[in-house]
Parts: C-alpha cells; sequence; structure tokens
C-alpha cells in the first residue's frame, strides 16, 4: 500500500467523508475572513489532507468571493499548498512561512500557534449504531465497570455523545488526554495512543481503519481493544497475531545487514533527532539520510542493506513491503542488530511536539 494510498490522520477517504463528498463541510470562511481583515493579508495559504484536495479551487473561490463582498482587503492571493499531508505533524511550512494567513483543514492542532488557524472537518457518520452493536462484544458493567473510550479527531464531534450513551448502558468511562501531541481528551493518533493508558481492562475504539486498534492493542496489550467501525459499519476485537508476525519477519530479514540508511523526516512533526543520533552513535555503518516523504522510489538508489525510520511509524509499517530493502522502527533495529531481545519489540510511538 503506498502511502498515498494508506489511511492517515490526513487522509479522510476511510472517514465516510468521501461518502458524502459533495456536502458542504464548515470551512469556517468567516473566521478565515477576519483573519484576513485583521492582519490586512495580501496572501493566504490553504492547506488541506490528501482526500479534500479536490475541493481546494472551490474554497479558494468561496474565499476570494468573501474578501470582495465585504471589501476586506485590496486584493488577495490564494496559494494551495500541493504537498503531501497526512497529518498535523505535516504542516507546509514554506507556505505558512510565505502566507500571511495560512489555513490547516482536517486535523486538529498538534500544537496551538498564532501562525495557524486549524479548521477540523469532521466525519458526518453517525456513531451511535455502531457502539450499540459493540454492546455485544464488550464485557458488561458487571464483569468490568469500566471503560476507556478513544477515537480519532474526524470523530471528535461526538465524544461527549459516545461517553453518554456508555456511561447510560451503566459503564464509568474513563478517558484522558494522552500528552502534548494531542489535542482532545480520548484522541488518539497513529502514532500516539497514550489517551488509553486508562485504569480499565477493555477500551472501545470507535473510528475507521485497521492502524489505530492494531497499534492502541500493541501499546497496551494488557487491555483488550473492541473496535465500532462506523464507516463500515463492523465491530471486530483486535488481534495482533498477524501483525506481530509480519514484523518479526523484517527483523529477521534485516539480522545480516552490514550498512543501514537511518531516515531522518524533516516534516516539523515528524523529526525525532535523538533517536536517528542515538543510532548513528550505536552503529558506524549507519547513514543518515534526511527526508520530507520517505517513499519507495526516493530510497530506491541508497545501496544499504536496510532502512530504520525514525520518521511516521505508519510508512514502516503500512508501506514497509515496498521497499527494496528491510525497513525497520528504531526499536526494531535494537532487536536486529541485538541491543534487546526481539521479544521486547513494541509499538513505535511519538510523544509531544516540536
Ligand atoms: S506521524 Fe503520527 S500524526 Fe503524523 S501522519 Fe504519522 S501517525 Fe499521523
Amino acid at each position: 500500500m503506498s502511502q498515498e494510498s494508506s489511511y492517515s490522520e490526513g487522509d479522510l477517504r476511510n472517514t465516510g467523508m468521501r461518502l458524502k463528498h459533495d456536502r458542504e463541510w464548515d470551512y469556517e470562511l468567516d473566521r478565515i475572513a477576519e483573519a484576513i481583515e485583521e492582519r490586512d493579508a495580501d496572501t493566504v495559504g490553504l492547506q488541506f489532507p490528501e482526500g479534500l484536495k479536490r475541493r481546494a479551487p472551490r474554497v479558494a473561490d468561496d474565499i476570494r468571493e468573501l474578501v470582495a463582498e465585504r471589501d476586506l482587503t485590496d486584493d488577495v492571493r490564494v496559494l494551495i499548498s500541493g504537498q503531501p499531508c497526512y497529518g498535523a505533524c505535516d504542516l507546509d511550512t514554506y507556505l505558512m512561512k510565505r502566507s500571511d494567513v495560512f489555513v490547516h483543514f482536517g486535523h486538529s492542532p498538534m500544537k496551538e500557534t498564532d501562525k495557524v488557524i486549524y479548521v477540523p472537518l469532521f466525519s458526518n457518520v453517525d456513531v451511535l449504531p455502531i457502539i450499540d452493536e459493540a454492546l455485544d462484544e464488550l464485557a458488561p458493567p458487571a464483569e468490568h465497570g469500566s471503560i476507556g473510550l478513544v477515537t480519532t479527531a474526524q470523530h471528535m464531534n461526538r465524544f461527549d455523545e459516545m461517553c453518554e450513551t456508555l456511561s447510560a448502558e451503566g459503564y464509568d468511562v474513563e478517558t484522558r488526554r494522552g500528552d502534548d501531541r494531542l489535542t482532545h481528551e480520548g484522541q488518539v493518533l497513529g502514532c500516539n495512543y497514550a489517551s488509553a493508558d486508562v485504569d480499565a481492562a477493555q477500551v472501545l475504539y470507535v473510528g475507521g481503519g485497521k492502524f489505530h486498534p492494531l497499534g492502541l492493542a500493541m501499546e497496551h496489550p494488557d487491555k483488550r481493544v473492541v473496535i465500532a467501525d462506523p464507516v463500515n459499519n463492523v465491530v471486530t476485537v483486535a488481534d495482533t497475531e498477524k501483525f506481530v508476525k509480519q514484523r518479526y519477519a523484517s527483523v529477521h530479514k534485516a539480522m545480516d545487514a552490514e550498512t543501514w540508511g537511518v531516515i531522518f523526516c524533516t516534516k516539523i512533526g515528524q523529526g525525532r533527532w535523538e533517536e536517528a543520533d542515538r543510532i548513528l552513535d550505536d552503529n558506524d555503518d549507519a547513514y543518515l539520510i534526511t527526508l520530507d516523504e520517505v517513499t519507495p522510489d526516493r530510497l530506491r538508489n541508497f545501496d544499504v542493506d536496510a532502512f530504520v525510520n525514525t520518521g511516521c511509524p505508519r510508512i514502516t509499517t503500512d508501506d514497509g513491503p515496498r521497499f527494496h530493502k528491510p525497513m525497520l522502527t528504531p526499536g526494531e533495529y535494537d532487536a536486529a542488530v541485538g541491543n534487546k531481545p526481539l521479544s521486547d519489540i513494541g509499538f513505535d510511538t511519538f510523544h509531544g511536539t516540536w
């Protein structure tokens, strides 16, 4: 699966949005217009996640019309980012620096800053019917009174309703905001499951895709993770066995590697310098490679035996087989070179912000 087709935070194709892409989303044009007026802006930069790039020209038109109608400023140039965008970790910093007003659509802030107007775009899928179905899969309150609840940013607008539904069934709903990388209580990212670190033996994950619940179950092996997927309308229980086998196979392939490419991702929210630096200190045959987008094509000409990716963990685990050499997470690298036992490899997660 290519990165372009994978379902990361910024790709709304698997959130139900694609089903109704013609509906009018709330692009918060009034808030953008206010910022244009306040800053007497000449340039407005817009960044959309992959699934909503098709809407970008219409939104640019709407902004220009609003500026003219309200006579906000003499003229405004709207610039649209064409860079791939998969999460709030992925701000187009080039465009941001060159725009008087910079708007990032579709993700909740990874770090609040006056430089960015974040416009979250929520999924229009009703989550309550699938939570009802998930009740059959969950241990009843008499057995486990507490339950953890997590979801992705796209369904965050329904989080209170989710909590109320579970409370009405008799559960004590345990929620927390995991760390600074997350905006909301109960939010998880593909690289951060700290919000599930609650005092409950079972966790309900509400959302689409397979990656998040797998990460969740890997990161919290003591908990049973029930997945209520409102997009595909299915309830399942996370099973990590196949995933773990795949990761073990990748580590085994890299065990004979003599030379390593250590990838340092230059995207603003994906740089883990200390991790990259640690591996370079550890290994004289490791070479640092800097990249923004980490793709098989861009690495094909590097003649090393294996790669370690310190950027987005989803590239490693979703797209790993597409690279011409084994691609490991930093923890898996340690197992491959014998720094720790294979049984100790966990899920690769990011904490904090930039
Ligand atoms: S680094 Fe985290 S937030 Fe960014 S695309 Fe990867 S999983 Fe999503």
